[in-house]
């Protein structure tokens, strides 16, 4: 750790009132331990406050820089009511990247069972970790030549440092976890070949990738992408100049920021509500601004030509006690772009469950899961954002802890019988 680093890091730490109630803890949805590795710090303990943290939060290094604190941790510091909240993810941030980066892992427990995980998000992550440090034969299947998920190919790397990344991954080989790259599970390798090979539990943790559409004329046109293909290689393309994002969450202010990043001069968010209706955090929404991408409000798109976007204006109505918006009739104008970027969310593909039999799903595509991640196939788990949707990192990994806890009492069960 820099000198540096550590005496910014030191003034943070003397500034937290260790509380007895700690809100920050409460308010994490992974509970990090905060005040303990405060004082584990503080005695100078850093690799046993770094094996605290990533026993608890294996992706505790992205968690540091990606969650958003300021609705967790940093939001309900008390220190925050009169002046400024610790910065815990700071100190988190260089206590787990340090950490990963030095350890080095043993897989002291050997198991004779096999396990699956498809998938090498935050929740095929963990439970790869979980699952070898318990002894198991772990193999990960990744339709992607790297691991990460949406860390590595949607996050942006302004936001991310991959080095992150590449240590989680030389920490899960430590543990002789093995990774199929490019290695799409569904239309060749499909779960029934998987559990004839022998594998006790296959875990599926395959995220959401289908970008949701518009549904308006214009979108197959050759200057319009999704979001989260753009994310994916932004280098591969040429957007132009000028850009419009269509959307509001944190996917369209990364898709704003990062075609700002590659050079367009002007970009414009268009969202068809206020700023109070985006569901982008605060932060993301300033750190766009700041960098100069652009916001209309109260325009809904209704077709995209090869010169831009049609958009008509709305408004919000009060009707019978309830808020509803409304399109402005008449006053459909042409956004001139070079490019349009389509961010409205993101559902799962159905590769794993088109070719299996027996893995049930609701109207929105996710995985049904049982209350400890069982899917509706006898051995098979999931969870992530293909069970929840698109949701946040940490809670990917709350929700993989619980259910590396079912697969391995399942697996046990499995040998008693
Ligand atoms: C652009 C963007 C920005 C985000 N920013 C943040 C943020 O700042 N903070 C935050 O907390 N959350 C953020 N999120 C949300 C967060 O990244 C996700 O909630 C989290 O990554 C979900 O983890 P997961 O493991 O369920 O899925 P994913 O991260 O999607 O990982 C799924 C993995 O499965 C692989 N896969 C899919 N299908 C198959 C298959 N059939 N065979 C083999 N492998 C397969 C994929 O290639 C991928 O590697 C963001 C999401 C996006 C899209």
């Amino acid at each position: 750790m820099g000198k540096m680093n550590l005496n910014i890091l030191q003034e943070e730490v003397d500034r937290c009132l260790l509380c007895k109630k700690p809100r920050c803890r409460a308010n994490c949805p992974i509970e990090t331990p905060i005040p303990d590795i405060i004082e584990l710090f503080k005695e100078g303990k850093i690799e046993e406050a770094g094996e605290i943290l990533f026993n608890n939060n294996p992706l505790s290094a992205a968690c540091g820089i990606i969650c958003p604190h300021e609705d967790q941790c940093l939001g309900n510091c008390i220190k925050g009511i009169k002046s400024d909240p610790v910065k815990f993810h700071e100190l988190e941030t260089q206590i787990s990247s340090q950490y990963l980066k030095n350890t080095k892992f043993n897989q002291e427990l050997k198991l004779n069972d096999k396990v699956a995980i498809i998938g090498s998000g935050p929740a095929g992550i963990t439970m790869a970790f979980i699952l070898a440090k318990k002894g198991y034969k772990v193999t990960i299947f990744e339709k992607n030549s790297e691991i990460g998920g949406v860390l590595r190919y949607g996050i942006p790397d302004f936001r991310l440092n991959r080095e992150i990344l590449d240590n989680l991954e030389e920490r899960l080989l430590d543990l002789n976890v093995k990774i199929r790259y490019n290695a799409l599970i569904g239309p060749v390798l499909t779960i029934d070949k998987i559990l004839e090979d022998g594998y006790k539990a296959i875990f599926i943790g395959t995220g959401v990738w289908n970008p949701k559409t518009l549904n308006i004329k214009g979108e197959s046109l050759g200057h319009v992408n999704y979001a989260i293909n753009y994310l994916k290689s932004p280098k591969s393309f040429r957007l132009g100049e000028k850009v419009i994002v269509i959307g509001a969450g944190n996917v369209a202010m990364d898709a704003a920021r990062t075609a700002k990043h590659y050079g367009a001069k002007n970009v414009k968010v268009i969202y068809r509500k206020d700023f109070e209706h985006m569901t982008a955090t605060k932060v993301e929404i300033n750190d766009a601004k700041e960098e100069g991408v652009k916001f209309e409000l109260f325009k809904s798109p209704v077709e995209i030509v090869d010169e831009g976007v049609v958009f008509i204006d709305t408004k919000i109505i009060e009707e019978d006690g309830k808020t509803k918006m409304i399109n402005i009739e008449g006053s459909e104008k042409l956004i001139k772009a070079d490019s349009v970027i389509i961010a409205v969310s993101q559902s799962p593909k159905n590769n794993i469950v088109s070719n299996t039999e027996n893995i049930e799903t609701n109207r929105h595509g996710l995985i049904v899961i049982d209350d400890i991640g069982h899917t509706t196939k006898e051995g098979v788990f999931a969870c992530g954002d293909v069970v929840t949707g698109a949701r946040t990192v940490v809670e990917a990994v709350a929700h993989a802890k619980k259910v590396a806890q079912a697969i391995d009492d399942y697996c046990k069960l499995k040998q008693l019988n």
